[in-house]
């Protein structure tokens, strides 16, 4: 392992300079944005940034080669988790080198990952490559992969779609075929209150939400006890879990209104959308008609907070074995945390395997760090991507 080198420096030196941009998921990712750009104009490749509506947060693109053949995305998110509340021995926001770790907040989740292609982008615009490759850059991932959205809808709509998507989330370049989905959902139950004394005449919103919150719970067992099952999983079902509750006022008073949150992961061959149209379902025929009987303007509202996409990519399709010589190695594996990989994969048609530098086990943790062994791997993987692309393009199209 050449470490050292003049590349790995260049690595380093910019993974340092991303982790000093501030991003966390409540921050604009602005000042990165122009610092990426401004770095792929210094090799002439031209970027574009897809903003949000308030213009504070963007998604870049560039594309470095043939654009109009199918070729790999890499594929990062700028965002990071807070450091409030965590035990930092030095700023977050300032890289520090030691005993061959390099620390900073988003230095494995993902920074790492985006300073390797970044550092390879010298040579990548140099060389004659005959499929394209595409940096896709997003924002706000760490608040259930919303921001990526635009960009995925663009993909989507390419007329020669890229062959494959690399999301280089820190997996200590493991190559990923697939996680879970699910999403995260509000129930709002709302009854009719009354002095304790006269229960029967109110609506106890409290009560009926637990009914409901039952009826969640029988189906989580459901799926525990009678599968699917998918070993590939560390939790080998899907999982449905009541994680928020508020309600009532005092306690001489039957509660009008109960507040509940409750989280799906669903394995990628469940539909979670099937299993709240269920919960839904039972809300609306077996609750709400005892509730609506003693006051008609009771109700029942489930709202989707979050959506998470499942990744199911086959293990045997060419691009993951591609993707698998890149990283020197012949597993894969599947994960319990979700990553943008589902949309590109699921809503975008790429083929879309997670594998980066850098282990997740350091993510959204206080010191968070990344070997710089794993950076020299990341930058060998993209080397060997680059020169793949130079020979022969990508071996299956
Ligand atoms: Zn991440």
């Amino acid at each position: 392992m050449s470490m050292g080198t003049k590349s790995t420096a260049d690595c380093v030196r910019i993974i340092g300079d991303l982790i000093g941009f501030p991003t966390v998921s409540s921050s604009s990712n602005r000042d990165l944005l122009a610092y990426v750009q401004a770095y792929l104009a210094r090799y002439d490749v031209a970027s574009d940034i897809l903003w949000n509506e308030e213009g504070t947060k963007g998604n870049l693109w560039a594309t470095i080669g043939p654009a109009g053949l199918p070729g790999v995305i890499l594929s990062g998110h700028s965002d990071v988790v807070p450091v409030e509340g965590q035990a930092w021995t030095g700023d977050p926001f300032l890289v520090r080198e030691m005993d061959g770790l390099l620390y900073g907040r988003g230095a494995c989740d993902m920074k790492g990952f985006i300073g390797v292609v970044l550092a390879a982008v010298p040579s990548l615009a140099k060389r004659p490559l005959k499929a394209p490759i595409h940096i896709a850059i997003s924002y706000d991932e760490e608040l259930g992969c919303t921001g990526v959205r635009s960009l995925v809808e663009r993909v989507k709509a390419m007329k020669i779609r890229p062959a494959l998507c690399i999301v280089g989330e820190p997996t200590s370049m493991q190559v990923i075929i697939g996680h879970k989905g699910g999403g995260m959902f509000r129930v709002i139950v709302t009854g009719k209150s009354a002095h304790s004394s006269l229960a029967p005449s109110a609506v106890n919103a409290i009560e009926y939400a637990a009914e409901l919150i039952g009826y969640i719970n029988n189906l989580a067992q459901a799926h525990a006890h009678f599968g699917p099952h998918d070993l590939g999983y560390d939790v080998a079902h899907s999982t449905l879990s009541v994680t928020t509750i508020s309600g009532g006022t005092a306690l001489n008073i039957i509660p009008n209104h109960c507040e509940f949150g409750f989280d799906i992961r669903s394995l990628p061959e469940v539909d979670a959308r099937a299993l709240i149209d269920r919960i839904r379902a039972h809300a609306e025929s077996v609750i709400l008609p005892r509730m609506k009987a003693v006051a008609p303007e009771a109700s029942i509202v489930i709202e989707d907070v979050v959506q998470l996409i499942g990744l199911a990519t086959e293990a045997e399709h060419p691009a993951v074995t591609f993707v698998k010589q890149l990283a020197g190695r012949n597993d894969h594996a599947k994960v319990a945390y979700g990553t943008e990989a589902g949309l590109f994969s699921i809503v975008a048609g790429v083929v879309s395997v997670v594998c980066g530098p850098g282990s997740i086990e350091q993510a959204h943790k206080p010191d968070e760090y990344i070997a710089l062994s794993e950076v020299e791997r990341c930058r060998l993987f993209i080397d060997r991507l680059a020169s793949q692309l130079e020979l022969g393009g990508l071996p299956w199209r």
